[in-house]
């Protein structure tokens, strides 16, 4: 059962309207503003329900930043060049973190939102912040698409404004590593990721607890709906429980959706809505991050539903013309025309998967049950 909770508020800003990442990057296709389109002409935002971000000030981003590495990123935004010294010690301007107009801003500006839906969740909104998520921003460097790490501000945030057990979710096809290390010495911070095994960063294994307080479930290719209902059902949401967390934070990449050209998992975006309003359940203070994603079709819809989720809209069985527009107006060179599907262009919510779970994932739950002592409660 999902818990009554206060509205919802969708945290956005027009920056991200503007071009990024060149031409040849993953992430050069549109995302949050498509979704604030779809969202848009669907009627999802009732009066005060959508809030501008702020940017974070530099004095802001040094609260988990090294205050060189954030002026190196400024500089180099602004001027469009960076020394060789300078991309090699901080990761950036390279195929990886290109250099682009505006992407020291644009990065800013993802951490001031995510900072502003940690203070509207503690207000007893939930919190969604789809242009967040970077989880994979280390203190001095980019990495893997990431410049700061919006998530670790939310997380300070819900810290600092004195709470003291908090529950990191990553729901990305990806693990989020620089979360996980940013909090692993914190004993008010719990981290759960679930990420597709064999996958860069080729961390967050089975046995990786950080300092005793991560855990990780990485799953076999073509992890699908059922599977991810059996590791809710019997670890993430136990664990949660057991850990009586005062607020959650939850990353919530579409690139764990079939579809997806970076990764090679398979779930419904029907799943990840189901999962993510109980985990958003287990704390009376959510935020809601959106990560990786990098087939626009499949990652609007995800994210667009997810809002009309959390904020009590309903998803139509099929889209009127208007927001079937928004959809076909997409492009994304990674994405071959005929692996197209014809309701990515037509309807937001995918039809339910039946697949069976399979005998690996079920070991994974078991090992996981083994590891966090929770296998008295689940049984
Ligand atoms: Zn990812």
């Amino acid at each position: 059962m999902t818990r009554k909770r206060h509205p919802a508020v969708f945290v956005g800003h027009e920056i991200y309207r503007q071009a990024a990442y060149g031409t040849l990057h993953p992430l050069a296709i549109p995302r949050v503003e498509a979704v604030v389109d779809l969202c848009t002409a669907l009627g999802w935002f009732r009066p005060g329900e959508y809030r501008v971000s702020p940017r974070a000030t530099e004095a802001e981003l040094a609260r988990f930043h090294d205050p060189a590495y954030v002026a190196a990123l400024r500089d180099a935004s602004h001027s469009g060049c960076v020394e060789r010294e300078v991309r090699e010690r901080h990761g950036i301007g390279t195929m990886e973190n290109p250099l682009f107009p505006g992407v020291f801003e644009r990065a800013a500006t993802s951490v001031g939102g995510s900072i502003r839906a940690a203070g509207l969740a503690m207000e007893g909104r939930i919190a969604f912040h789809p242009a967040g998520g970077t989880h994979h921003g280390r203190p001095d460097r980019a990495s893997g698409f990431c410049y700061f790490n919006d998530p670790a501000f939310a997380l300070l945030a819900l810290l600092d404004a004195g709470l003291e057990r908090v529950v990191y979710i990553d729901l990305d096809a990806h693990h989020g590593d620089a979360v996980q290390d940013a909090f692993a010495a914190d004993p008010r911070v719990h981290t759960i990721s679930i990420h597709e095994a064999g996958r860069w960063p080729h961390t967050g294994a089975a046995d990786d607890t950080g300092e005793g307080r991560a855990l990780n479930l990485p799953v076999p290719r073509g992890f699908h709906d059922a599977e991810l209902v059996l590791l809710m059902d019997d670890v993430v949401l136990p664990l949660g429980r057991r850990l009586r967390p005062e607020a959650v934070v939850l990353t919530c990449g579409g690139d764990a959706l079939a579809g997806d050209p970076l990764a090679a998992m398979a779930l419904s975006n029907a799943a990840l809505w189901d999962a993510i309003e109980r985990a958003a359940a287990l704390a009376p203070a959510a935020v809601v991050l959106g990560g990786g994603g990098y087939n626009p079709w499949t990652l609007t819809r995800y994210w667009s539903g997810l809002w009309a989720r959390l904020a009590g809209h309903a998803i139509p069985a099929t889209l009127p013309e208007n927001a079937r527009a928004i959809l076909a107006r997409l492009a994304c060179d990674l994405v071959d025309e005929e692996d197209m599907k014809p309701e990515w262009l037509t309807t937001v919510a995918d039809a339910p998967d039946a697949a069976p779970v399979r005998p690996a994932v079920r070991k994974l739950r078991d090992e996981a049950l083994a590891r966090t002592g929770l296998s008295g409660v689940a049984a």
